[in-house]
């Protein structure tokens, strides 16, 4: 059930929305700092906690922490899903402070996305019941989850719908398609030999990647959305020998998982050019897509949420850029993405969220939440007596 009421009552929030976010911002927290993620995990785990009632899960991965809020009784339905790290590294703050000024937030991670995790905590607490909805807060999605995406992945599987609080694209889109990627190093094998006195008797590994950059970057599909772009490369030791090794990566994107089957086949059967030369490729999927099939009822029920509400329709933006919801989307599970703050600048000094927008955001999120809470059944009152093997969670 929503209405116009909800709006009505999370305008009064803003000032405790707005100092939430200030708490989370001034501690930061750089995906590649254990300790600093560990820190700020305890500051977003008070934060949580203040407003969800409830202290979360630490779970601890490799020395990094995420949080998880199972909330109220009966099985996980609706995960909403974000990360506390930041691609900031440690005093930022001294020159990119906590401001707000003219109704423009500022400070490092703001917009992505310690915003959009005080919109999630503000939503829930929202609700009358949150009974069904999980919150789970990574520590490590800037630098590709790789401590998280297990925990991502089986949370989000139990789930019928996984909402993401990422930052919205332009004007507040919400992120309806992520391009999946996939990531490959390209070693190339010749034979090192002197380049004045015998180079007949060298293998060049440079005019062997030369042939591969060039076959690789034949594999893009602009119609499909497919790119396939070759990125660095290194080969040779001194300017004067034949060089014996060489490496290329390669980053694919691709709006279609069997774009990015098809890809991955051909760069496995990528061959060498050069007689007696020898390849080897390494790598694979990193993320899947996060397609449209995928968001396309949930960006439905969105808009009509918002018209219920008395909001403008949401616009909705497809992004090159990857996050956790491609992952929740990979293992089939309904999902938004974007549905955190309006702004814009993530990764960038001009970094900024815009306060005005906050409250309807939050009250979008949480009339959004009810929503299908209220239309998806409850499975059982005791889900955790279920056990791990039913659940198919991790414990
Ligand atoms: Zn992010």
């Amino acid at each position: 059930m929503v209405g116009p009421t909800l709006l009505d009552r999370m305008a009064p929030v803003l000032p405790s929305i707005v100092s939430d976010i200030e708490s989370m911002v001034t501690c930061e927290s750089p995906s590649a700092d254990l300790e600093a993620v560990a820190a700020s995990a305890g500051v977003v785990a008070t934060v949580g906690t203040a407003r969800l009632g409830s202290e979360p899960e630490r779970i601890v991965v490799a020395g990094r922490t995420h949080l998880r809020w199972r909330l109220g009784r009966g099985d996980p339905r609706v995960l909403l899903l974000g990360h506390h790290d930041t691609v900031w590294p440690l005093g930022s703050l001294s020159d990119h402070p906590f401001t707000v000024t003219d109704g423009v937030l500022r400070g490092p991670g703001c917009f992505d996305m310690k915003a959009g995790l005080a919109l999630a905590f503000h939503a829930v607490a929202a609700l009358g019941d949150p009974s069904g909805v999980t919150v789970l807060v990574t520590g490590d999605e800037e630098v590709g989850s790789p401590t998280s995406r297990a925990l991502i992945e089986a949370e989000a599987s139990g789930c019928a719908a996984a909402l993401v609080l990422e930052a919205s694209a332009d004007g507040g889109a919400l992120k309806t398609e992520r391009k999946g990627v996939s990531l490959y190093e390209v070693a190339v094998h010749g034979r090192a030999a002197h380049a004045g006195l015998e180079p007949e008797r060298g293998i060049n590994a440079t005019i062997e990647l030369a042939h591969q950059v060039l076959a690789v970057a034949a594999l893009a599909d602009k119609r499909q959305g497919t790119s396939v772009t070759p990125t660095t490369m290194s080969a040779g030791t001194t300017t004067n020998t034949v060089p014996a090794v060489g490496v290329l990566s390669v980053d694919v994107r691709v709006r279609h998982a069997a774009e990015q089957e098809r890809v991955h086949a051909a760069m496995c059967g990528l061959r060498p050019v050069l007689e007696g030369s020898r390849l080897d490729v390494r790598g694979g999927a990193n993320r899947p897509p996060l397609s449209g099939s995928s968001s396309a009822d949930l960006f439905e029920r969105v808009t009509r949420v918002a018209r219920e509400l008395g909001l403008a329709p949401p616009t909705s933006a497809a992004v090159g850029g990857a996050s956790d919801g491609n992952f929740t989307a990979g293992v089939g599970t309904p999902t938004l993405d974007g549905l955190g703050a309006v702004g814009g600048g993530a990764h960038a000094p001009d970094e900024h969220v815009l306060v005005a927008e906050l409250a309807p955001r939050a009250a979008l999120l949480a009339a959004l939440i009810g929503d299908l809470l209220a239309v998806l059944p409850t499975t059982g009152p005791t889900h955790y007596s279920s056990g791990p093997a039913a659940t198919g969670r991790p414990q």
